[in-house]
């Protein structure tokens, strides 16, 4: 099951190079490209952090506990782990030993316990948490996670302490994902709301939007944080 990546397998660091340079050829401005390595085995990790890149996405925290400590890292240079997966009050206490941003905050309440466990984390080594809101805009019954936007906006117009903040946490923007089937019809229209929504409620907020089939229509609509998995990765061993 594990792959041995060495720097002979250079097709991941081709992927991400030509995503780069489309970027930049198109005058894009992104702030980051969060690499999905879940499923993957740290070798593959290891051989993009040694190219340079250091944001990568887990779905399941354990698997992230286990990977990340086996990539050998420069001290002064950490990976930066982004947990994209939906957050479950289960193990959201146990996520900022490891992750250094949230995208997939989709409940008040297990967002209480990150609250609660990145001021424990912050007050020990002074690390921050940033989190994004993910909103269901397709309002697709699916297990992908994310809350609709009525429940959003009865929040922060009515219980605003609902979207906690605090010395070790840090709300920094919203996350969404298109329909199942992939319609980039509907893709779009999807990223194009969630920049509205962006653009009302925290304006300087990031729009993580964008995964390996549609992050060229995410980034014509304005998204500041790619998440993108096979295409960098080849197919995922599930
Ligand atoms: C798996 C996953 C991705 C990456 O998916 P690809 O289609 O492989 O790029 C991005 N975001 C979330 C939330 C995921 O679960």
């Amino acid at each position: 099951m594990n792959h041995p990546y060495d720097l002979k397998n250079i097709e991941p660091i081709k992927a991400l190079e030509d995503i780069y340079n489309y970027i930049n050829k198109n005058n894009f401005k992104i702030n980051k490209l969060v690499v999905v390595t879940k499923t993957h085995s740290h070798h593959l990790l290891q051989l993009l952090y040694d190219y340079g890149h250091r944001d990568f996405g887990e779905n399941r925290y354990q698997e992230a506990r286990d990977k990340f400590p086996l990539v050998k890292i420069k001290p002064e240079s950490p990976i930066i782990g982004h947990h994209i997966g939906p957050l479950q009050s289960g193990s959201a206490r146990n996520i900022p030993d490891i992750f250094d941003w949230v995208h997939g905050v989709g409940s008040w309440h297990a967002l209480k316990k990150l609250a609660n466990a990145s001021l424990k984390k912050y007050q020990l080594t002074q690390k921050k948490i940033y989190y994004l809101i993910q909103l269901n805009l397709t309002r697709e019954t699916t297990k992908l996670g994310g809350m609709y936007l009525e429940e959003f906006e009865e929040a922060i117009n009515k219980n605003p302490e609902l979207i906690v903040e605090n010395e070790g946490l840090v709300w920094k923007g919203f996350m969404t994902m298109g329909p199942s089937n992939g319609d980039l019809y509907i893709t779009r229209k999807i990223f194009q709301q969630l920049r509205n929504i962006r653009d009302k409620y925290l304006p300087e907020g990031e729009l993580s939007m964008g995964m390996s089939g549609d992050w060229k229509i995410a980034l014509e609509e304005g998204s500041t944080i790619l998440r993108i998995g096979s295409a960098i990765t080849g197919n995922r061993k599930y």
